[in-house]
Parts: C-alpha cells; sequence; structure tokens
C-alpha cells in the first residue's frame, strides 16, 4: 500500500477581509473550525502593491502558523469594500480604498498565489460568514443590511448570492426610503444610507450631544437619555421601511443586521419590527426574523474562507 496515499491530507481554507485601513485574515477548517488570526494594514493612500505584498506575506505566516497541525492550504477567498466587478474581480470604485479602483485585483492574486483564489464584495463575504456560521446558520434565503459608517447589502437567495448583470445587486443602502430626502454620496436623495449609519447617527446627535461617535450616543440612549433614544427610534423606523421593501421583494428567513450601528439592535427593533409589520403583508411577515449579526468583527473573513471553500468544489 502506498504510504503517502494513506495518510488522510486535511484541508484548511484562508479567508481575508480587506477594509479601508486594516485586513483581517483567518485560517479556518471546512468544519468552521478557526485554526489562526492574523491582520494587517491597508492605509487607504497607500500602495496596492504593498498591501498585495503583505497579503500574500499574511497568507505564508498563516501556512506557517498551521504547518504543524497538518492541514494543507486548499484555496484562499478574499472580500473588499467597494463597487466590485463580478466576476471578473476589477475593482470599478471603492471609496475607502481610492488607489484600487480600475485594479484586476483577482489577476493580480490569482497569478502570485499557488492555489485557487475567490473573491467577493464586503457585504456578499459577511452575509456568507453569517449564513455559514452566525445569525443565519443554515439558511438558503437571507437579507444581510451592514450599518457601518456606510450601510451596504447583500442577498441570498435558494443559498446564492445574488449578483446582477456586474456584481453590483444588494446595494440596499442606497435604496430611496425618503423621496425628497438628504443628498446622499452616491447622487441619489433620500437613500437608507443617510438615516441610519454610523453617519447619519452621529449627524443626528451632533445638536444634542456636539461631535460624538455612534458608539457614545448608544451609551446615551441605554443611560435612558431621550435625545439619543428618539434617534435610534428614528433608525428603527427607516429599517422598518427597508425591511418590509426586502421582504416583500426576496421572501427571505431571515434578515440580518450588522455593523456597529448593528450592536445597538436592542435599541431600534421594537420601531423596526413595528413599521415592517404595518408595511408587508402578513404571509411574508411571518416567515421572516429580522435578528443581529452573530459572527462579529470576522464575518468578513469567515465567509471570504466560506466563498473560498464553495467556489473551488468543497
Ligand atoms: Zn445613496
Amino acid at each position: 500500500m502506498n504510504v503517502r496515499s494513506a495518510i488522510q491530507t486535511k484541508s484548511f481554507y484562508i479567508g481575508v477581509d480587506l477594509g479601508g485601513t486594516t485586513f483581517k485574515a483567518l485560517a479556518v477548517t471546512p468544519d468552521g473550525e478557526i485554526l489562526a488570526r492574523r491582520s494587517g494594514q491597508s492605509q487607504a493612500d497607500g500602495d496596492v502593491h504593498a498591501v498585495v505584498a503583505a497579503i500574500l506575506q499574511t497568507v505564508d505566516t498563516l501556512r506557517a502558523d498551521v504547518a504543524a497541525t497538518g492541514h494543507e492550504l486548499a484555496a484562499v477567498g478574499l472580500g473588499m469594500a467597494g463597487i466590485i466587478e463580478l466576476p471578473a474581480g476589477i475593482v470599478r470604485r471603492a471609496p475607502n480604498l481610492p488607489k484600487w479602483s480600475g485594479v484586476d485585483v483577482r489577476d493580480l492574486l490569482r497569478r502570485q498565489l499557488n492555489v485557487p483564489f475567490a473573491m467577493e464584495n464586503d457585504a456578499n463575504v459577511a452575509l456568507l460568514g453569517e449564513a455559514w456560521l452566525g445569525a443565519a446558520h443554515g439558511l438558503q434565503h437571507v437579507v444581510m443590511i451592514p450599518l457601518g459608517t456606510g450601510v451596504g447589502g447583500a442577498v441570498m437567495i435558494d443559498g446564492a448570492i445574488l449578483h446582477g448583470a456586474k456584481g453590483f445587486a444588494g446595494e440596499i443602502g442606497h435604496m430611496v426610503v425618503e423621496p425628497n430626502g438628504r443628498q446622499c454620496v452616491c447622487g441619489s436623495y433620500g437613500c437608507l444610507e443617510q438615516y441610519v449609519s454610523g453617519t447619519a447617527v452621529a449627524r443626528l446627535a451632533q445638536p444634542h450631544y456636539g461631535t460624538v461617535t455612534s458608539e457614545a450616543v448608544a451609551q446615551a440612549a441605554r443611560r435612558g437619555e431621550a435625545e439619543a433614544l428618539d434617534i435610534f427610534h428614528r433608525v428603527g423606523w427607516y429599517l422598518g421601511i427597508a425591511c418590509a421593501n426586502m421582504a416583500q421583494l426576496f421572501n427571505p428567513q431571515c434578515i440580518v443586521i450588522g455593523g456597529g450601528v448593528g450592536e445597538a439592535f436592542d435599541l431600534f427593533h421594537e420601531p423596526l419590527q413595528r413599521v415592517m409589520r404595518e408595511r408587508s403583508m402578513l404571509e411574508v411577515y411571518e416567515q421572516v426574523r429580522v435578528v443581529p449579526a452573530a459572527c462579529g468583527p470576522v464575518a468578513g473573513s469567515l465567509g471570504a474562507a466560506y466563498h473560498a471553500m464553495r467556489e473551488t468544489g468543497q
């Protein structure tokens, strides 16, 4: 008997979540066991090739980290912020990573990695992370709304991420919820992002609290301060509109609310649920649970690894 074939090779995957200032990476088994984690810098004004070199170095470091466990690297997945053309893997616009605009990231990394590579945008990998090991575990029909500095979005139907013609589908943050509302960074008016992002919470708090973070506003609300409670009540109202629209469009089993503002879920859940009930068909409403994200800051890197696993046929 061939000795080599008698040795069971265990595979692992690396997921990288590339944001505007840092990237997070982890090594994970097909069962979801995290073997190692690393992070690095992705300075927004930094050189693309320097960041790619740092990512490749981190892949090598993670390989070394898990070498003793006998696992072999099967594939690498990347999730990154921005408007990413898929499946081509070309960055069309990345406000938080301006030097990456126009870069063929898929080609750049594929040429330098000696294992299969797959990529997605950051909201899509966050949804995949939550559907694999988090709040939407095992579900096939899921909507994700990450409430960060901006507001993203991702939709999974029948277990597959909804991409649209060029991969730009699911930009829930730029759905209009106030027809004559505030102008958005995207050029439109009254986008969801203008009312429920961390930036929006801080802006709404400014007249009462001065320059503060959305986390500080959440703390004030938990102390029972009326102005802060009112801000999160408004967040819930607008999210209720958005969730009703998403529920009517996609009939999901679950809508996951993530990101920094998502951590204040308890402060806006009640108005969200009430407005959603008022504005969606009962049959649709009864099928869907709205829940806070469960994977925390590793959702993106876990989802990126899971995406690589799915793309390479595991
Ligand atoms: Zn917009």
